[in-house]
């Protein structure tokens, strides 16, 4: 990529976007240059990140001032990001947002475009028909492609592990040896693909209970794309997890 971002020394001010990594997640900066003297960084309410700087600065001076500030700015993009988490616009679901949208018939329905809710419900009473709404499709979704890599896995178990639905901050899945396979009722915000990924990748601890080479060529028998799917966990899991 090549700009001519801070060559200029005749202009008096000019804009200009970079894309920086903070903590594993690509950030663009909103540059200002313009005649001041000090650096400033600051994230908008939107979460965009805006930085003023002096017309002169060196590109080597911006990445420094940023690297510095850099836990701050984490810290900042968090908080932005839960915010507008809770505030909650639009239900997330298998990687597209449907948006809330207020029933004059008074019912709670999510669609493939849009989720109905009553009019004159409060978040409170949206929040928990979302969440049984919720779970009641993760057992559906989860049980579906448990059912249908089961043929594949039932040689390595004596039977088909229960399938538990839980919210986890930390993990998307995990299988215990007492027979049950617990899935974050979270996985229902990412692409089905993604789902089918974590639950094979639980599967294949029925055989191998560390990641080993062992474990990783299970994985790739059954899904020969998995590296280019877990990439995309990574990347989309940063934003929920
Ligand atoms: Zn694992």
């Amino acid at each position: 990529m090549k700009v001519n971002l801070f060559s200029s020394a005749r202009r008096t001010s000019y804009r200009q976007e970079m894309i920086i990594g903070v903590a594993g997640d690509e950030v663009t900066l909103n540059i200002t240059a313009s005649q001041r003297r000090t650096m400033r960084l600051q994230v908008t309410e939107e979460g965009s990140v805006d930085l003023r700087i002096p017309l002169n600065s060196s590109r080597n001076e911006v990445l420094r001032f940023v690297k510095l500030h850099e836990p701050w700015l984490h810290e900042r993009l968090e908080q932005v990001r839960e915010r507008l988490q809770k505030r909650g616009d639009a239900l997330l679901l298998y990687g597209k947002e449907r948006p809330y949208v207020a029933s004059a018939l008074g019912e709670f329905l999510v669609t493939d475009e849009q989720v109905w809710v009553p009019e004159g419900w409060t978040d409170a009473q949206r929040e928990k028909a979302v969440e049984q709404w919720l779970r009641q499709e993760a057992r559906h979704e989860f049980s579906y492609w448990i059912n249908h890599w089961w043929p594949d896995f039932s040689a390595f178990a004596p039977q088909q592990p229960v399938l538990r639905v839980k919210k986890m901050k930390t993990r998307w899945g995990s299988l215990s040896r007492k027979g049950y396979i617990n899935l974050n009722l979270h996985l229902l915000a990412l692409p089905h693909e993604l789902v089918e990924l974590v639950v094979v990748h639980e599967l294949c601890h029925l055989r191998h209970f560390d990641h080993g080479p062992g474990f990783r060529r299970l994985l790739a028998e059954c899904l020969p794309d998995w590296q280019q799917r877990e990439k995309e966990l990574h990347r989309r899991g940063q934003l929920l997890l």
